[in-house]
């Protein structure tokens, strides 16, 4: 596994090949030398000692059309080696194998019975074995919705009561595997950069719906992040002056609209009865009067939001994620009104996608911790 303190090597330069092959494989060498900026005679340089390893592979044939003999494509061999992805939530663990770019192989989910640190890393350890039963895994991700320190350790995980777990070393002494952990919108923000919508953006952003608000960018390529990433610095946004009243006193900030819990309780009270987020915005997209109004109150919310970060970070995509996702489907004109409210009418808001929301991204975004780690960790030692 890389470290920090590791001094630069000519690892270091192959590396982004590596990459771009694992993201964009099977590619021909004249287009991998032009996403790069790279001569052919670089490329051949840096691309030799990864042939030579067997991290790269030649396939097949191309013909680009011009005259000449077809080239061959460099490629991964995808399914050489598994990673196991897993996301970590306050009752269950959802468990995922997948292969080398992230493809989901077979998942399993278990309820954690206790929620102390040893009985969550015992039920780990027994399911990554129950998923990687055939061939040991080259590394192991976790996503969790909590301040993770150098993808190894729990800061503070308030939905578990946790603080300063070291997570990943118990998780690798109990499985004998590499383990890394990060936060989870981090974890999806990545993998939608190395694999998923924004593959081929230099900058996009993300949004994560549900228990709470969650945020993640690209820009010029990389990933954006700091230590005090994770602690939920997106969930008091001031969205709406004359909205609800959030637990720590923020008038329409992005917990008191957007935050499932608060979408139900505040529908709930509405109508009487207690109804849970999902029936909220099936009520909403019934036309019922109450929860119409607090659905269409959260997404122009939402809508500033999405605004505001256009006009800070110029996003060429914005994705929108997590369980509570279903709000921007039935939300989706109310959202449009937030963003026009507060975008200049010039601006063209980039394309929006919504994700499916399933426990399937979370456990993808983990494995793509395990996955950028297991490449860069290869390289190293092949170059040693
Ligand atoms: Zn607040």
């Amino acid at each position: 596994m890389p470290t920090k303190q590791r001094a630069w090597s000519s690892a270091d330069a192959s590396l982004p090949v590596a990459i771009e092959v694992l993201r964009r494989g099977p590619i021909s060498r004249a287009e991998l030398a032009r996403r790069l900026q790279l001569t052919r005679g670089s490329l051949s340089r840096l691309s030799a000692p990864l042939l030579q390893s067997g991290i790269l592979r030649e396939v097949g044939e191309h013909n680009d059309g011009r005259v000449g003999r077809p080239t061959q494509l460099l490629d991964v061999d995808a399914d050489a080696s598994t990673f196991v992805g897993i996301k970590l939530r306050e009752n269950e663990v959802i468990v995922a194998l997948t292969n080398l770019r992230g493809h989901i192989l077979r998942s399993n989910t278990a309820a954690l019975t206790a929620g102390d640190p040893e009985s969550v890393v015992a039920i780990i350890a027994e399911q990554v074995r129950v998923v990687a039963a055939e061939t040991p895994p080259s590394a192991i991700g976790i996503g969790i919705g909590a301040l993770i320190r150098d993808r190894a350790d729990v800061v503070s995980a308030p939905f578990l009561g946790w603080r300063d777990v070291p997570l990943a070393r118990l998780v690798s002494d109990a499985t004998g595997i590499p383990t890394l952990i990060d936060n989870d919108v981090l974890a999806f923000t990545e993998y939608e950069h190395w694999f998923g919508e924004g593959r081929d953006d230099e900058r996009f952003a993300v949004v994560s719906l549900g228990s709470g608000t969650g945020f993640g960018l690209v820009a010029n390529g990389a990933l954006v992040t700091a230590s005090d990433y994770g602690i939920g610095l997106v969930g008091h946004w001031p969205l709406d002056p004359a909205g609800p009243m959030c637990p720590d006193g923020h008038r329409g900030c992005a917990m008191s609209l957007l935050d499932s819990d608060s979408v139900a309780r505040r529908t709930s009270d509405a109508l009487g009865r207690p109804v849970d987020y999902e029936t909220t915005l099936q009520l909403a997209r019934e036309g019922q009067p109450a929860a119409r109004r607090i659905v269409d109150e959260a997404g122009r919310g939402l809508g500033r939001l999405l605004a505001a970060i256009c006009n800070l970070t110029l996003p060429q995509h914005l994705i929108i994620a997590g369980e509570g996702v279903g709000l921007a489907r039935v939300a989706w004109d109310a959202i449009h009104e937030g963003i026009r409210a507060d975008r200049d009418p010039r601006a063209i808001t980039p394309p929006i996608v919504i994700t499916s929301g399933d426990n399937a991204g979370w456990c993808r975004g983990a494995a793509a911790l395990a996955i950028q780690a297991y490449v860069q960790g290869r390289l190293h030692d092949t170059s040693a």
